[in-house]
């Protein structure tokens, strides 16, 4: 078994962090598989290097080992190594639509947000620009996936209409507009495949994005890993820890002088 955790420096890590990493770790120690760290910094505008500092400081605190980390930041050619695969593929547009004209055009929302409405799938990779961002043609990705796809979700199998996604996300985002960085989906998926990944393990926050990803490793031929996605932890109200509550940052107890041990505990490990 290889399995990772994968967080964002984009915050200091909170109990919720707290509490994936050391399911990811138990399930590795329990199987004698790999634990990996992956820094999923692709977000440029929200990284910070001190949160990557942080992140290497409290999980070494929590009792945790890991081989080299992977910075998806170090990496940017092996993302665009797979837009060059889809686009021989004719499978990727250019697109300028702000999130405000994709929100205006009113098709709702979905699990990744606004669903996107198409106003660019026809524009082709020879007028891209760098500021573009670059989406998966949904329908033409169609064309090349089976009726279902399907993986196994935190022990059951789970079984998708790929033409569903037509209307609950759109065509999805794998370059970033503005910055042009690469997309969650993209590396994440990437990276994956790369690494071996055997079991993705992590939070029921992006179990509605599974569908996405299992698309692009099908699209890209790349193995579909085993996914559990495990319950999340609340604040006092029940209402999800989010990053930006820096009161209920690792760093913060570290501080104040509890022990891994009560984390585990506050957690429920
Ligand atoms: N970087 C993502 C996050 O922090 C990882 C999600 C995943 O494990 O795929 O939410």
């Amino acid at each position: 078994m290889i399995t990772r955790f994968a967080p964002s420096p984009t915050g200091p890590l909170h109990l919720g962090h707290a509490f994936s990493a050391l399911k990811v770790w138990e399930a590795a120690q329990a199987a004698n598989g790999t634990f990996l760290l992956r820094i999923e910094d692709t977000d440029s505008t929200r990284v910070r290097p001190e949160y990557e500092a942080l992140i290497y400081d409290d999980l070494a605190w929590l009792g945790l080992t890991w081989p080299t980390p992977r910075r998806q930041s170090d990496h940017y050619d092996d993302y665009w190594k797979v837009l060059d695969h889809l686009q021989h593929q004719g499978l990727i547009f250019p697109c300028s639509c702000s999130r405000r004209m994709i929100e205006a055009a009113g098709r709702g929302y979905g699990p990744d947000g606004p669903i996107y409405h198409g106003a660019c799938e026809n524009r082709s990779m020879g007028e891209a620009r760098p500021t573009d961002a670059i989406r998966l043609n949904i329908a033409k990705a169609l064309r090349l996936l089976p009726r279902e796809i399907t993986y196994i979700d935190t022990g059951s199998k789970v079984t998708v209409d790929p033409t569903t996604l037509v209307h609950t996300v759109g065509s999805p985002i794998l370059r970033r507009i503005q910055t042009g960085d690469p997309a969650y989906h993209l590396a994440c998926t990437h990276d994956d495949a790369l690494q071996e990944v055997t079991h993705v393990i992590r939070g029921k926050d992006v179990a509605a994005l599974t569908p996405i990803h299992v698309m692009l490793q099908t699209l890209m031929g790349w193995p579909i890993p085993i996914y559990h996605h495990h319950d999340l932890i609340t604040d006092d109200d029940g209402k999800r820890l989010a990053k930006i509550n820096k009161s209920r940052a690792l760093t913060t107890y570290r501080a104040e002088g509890l022990t891994p041990s009560d984390i585990r505990q506050m957690v429920g490990l």
